[in-house]
């Protein structure tokens, strides 16, 4: 592992320096490099945490980490102290504001960004005995007069849940991730500048330390979401060696999204943790034979779910058919290194649907197929694709107009 190296050559290091003369020449800036992480690690070492976790919190001291989405999709956070009585909902939780022009989201001279409230999870990085819990608080932005950021999806896609209600807008959203080694050009468990000397095949849902890296980080966020009360769904390793796999769901039409992004903000806190570097690009490693990273997006509305229910499956599926082009140009940057039309994916170029294909756009599954009923999976969104985004834009697009019909691509795939 990376880090016994950095700390055996640190232990060299300094036991070399311990006997040098005070002239010693200054330290390589390689050295140097060494010692900024694994002085990083002093702050992990479980003694020096357990000091101050140990301490009580005041009973009338509620820690609130508000939540947001920066300009590039990535999730940032600050902490205050609240009451108990304004930490119990939304509508009592105050909004807040950051430094806008220190996250690209404002100028300069009106740097002040809104922070809203939207969704109360509970903190799974800040426990306490006293049987209160510290929250994490899914928030979007807004000007000081109001008006929703650019960078404000989650208003966007509100506007197509609005109203819609009554069509009971179901969506699971599977999240693929590739974890790293802190020098960020290195799989977990690959070796470092080459490749795994198997391709892929083991790697997939599977056990043993030659084959699985990263289930402990897997395995706690699982638990770090269920305690916050994410509807998280289940885990599974994935094709990549390195790469891991994560479901939310099903969620009720915007609590998706909050759900999925917060999720996502419990991940980063997790790798954190572990010094582990995680990414959502959806195709961190382009040379070899490797699969990308995708956010499979599954579903479903009540009278799909009901008797007859695959009839407006398949309508729907038209009507993002027709919308192919739309539907991609928010799916997610770097899609289009993914989306090739080789490892479980369809081209970029051609929307297509079929019965549990996976090298289809979109996928029916075999039970859904079977009973005439129950949901479907777009393939196309990429790892990193923006929740919000991809729910509101299904969301409208299947409350729009009809479309022409297309025929199923159905190749039988495992
Ligand atoms: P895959 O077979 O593609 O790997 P997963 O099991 O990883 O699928 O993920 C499927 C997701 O779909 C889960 O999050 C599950 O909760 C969700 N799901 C199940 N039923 C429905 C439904 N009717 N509508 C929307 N999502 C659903
Ligand atoms: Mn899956
Ligand atoms: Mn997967
Ligand atoms: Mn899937």
């Amino acid at each position: 592992m990376k880090f016994s190296t950095a700390i055996l050559a640190l232990a060299s290091a300094s036991s070399a320096m311990a006997f040098a003369p005070v002239s010693a020449p200054q330290k390589s800036s390689a050295l140097n490099a060494v010692l900024g992480k694994v002085t990083g690690q002093s702050s992990l070492d479980p003694a020096v945490i357990a000091k101050y976790d140990s301490l009580p919190y005041p009973e009338e001291s509620i820690l609130a980490e508000y939540v947001w989405v920066d300009a590039v999709g990535n999730t940032r956070s600050k902490t205050r102290t609240l009451p108990p009585a304004k930490a119990a909902s939304v509508d009592t939780l105050p909004s807040w504001n950051f430094d806008g022009s220190s996250t690209d989201q404002a100028p300069g001279d009106d740097s002040e960004v809104i922070l809203k409230p939207q969704r109360i999870f509970f903190d799974p990085f800040r426990p306490r005995s006293d049987g209160q819990k510290n929250i994490l608080v899914m928030c979007d932005t807004y000007t000081p007069a109001g008006e929703p950021l650019e960078s404000n999806s989650r208003a966007f896609a509100q506007q197509f849940f609005e109203g819609n209600e009554d069509q009971e807008a179901w969506f699971g959203l599977e999240q693929e991730f590739t974890l790293f080694n802190l020098d960020e050009v290195t799989p977990l468990g690959w070796p470092e500048g080459g490749m795994p000397s198997r391709p892929q095949g083991p790697y997939y849902c599977s056990v043993g330390p030659e084959n699985n890296f990263g289930r402990a980080i897997t395995d706690s966020l699982y638990k770090a979401c269920l305690y916050a009360g994410i509807n998280i769904s289940g885990v599974n390793g994935e094709v990549m060696p390195g790469q891991q796999e994560y479901q939310v769901g099903p969620c009720v039409g915007i609590d998706a999204g909050d759900q999925l992004m917060m999720s996502r903000y419990i991940l980063m806190r997790v790798c954190e943790d572990f010094q582990v570097y995680c990414t959502l690009h959806p195709k961190p490693i382009v040379q070899g034979d490797w699969n990308g990273a995708g956010m499979h997006t599954n579903f479903s509305t009540k009278s799909m779910r009901e008797e007859g229910g695959i009839e407006v499956i398949k309508q729907a599926i038209y009507k993002l058919g027709a919308k192919h082009q739309e539907h991609i140009d928010i799916y997610g940057e770097g899609n289009e290194l993914r989306l090739t039309g080789k490892f479980e994916t369809a081209s970029i170029e051609d929307f297509s649907f079929g019965i549990a294909n996976r090298g289809a756009s979109v996928r029916i599954g075999r039970e859904t197929e079977l009973e005439g009923k129950g949901y479907f999976e777009d393939r196309r969104p990429s790892s990193n694709a923006d929740p919000y985004l991809v729910t509101g834009k299904i969301m409208s697009t299947i409350m729009g107009p009809e479309a022409p019909e297309i025929a199923p691509l159905n190749k039988e795939e495992a």
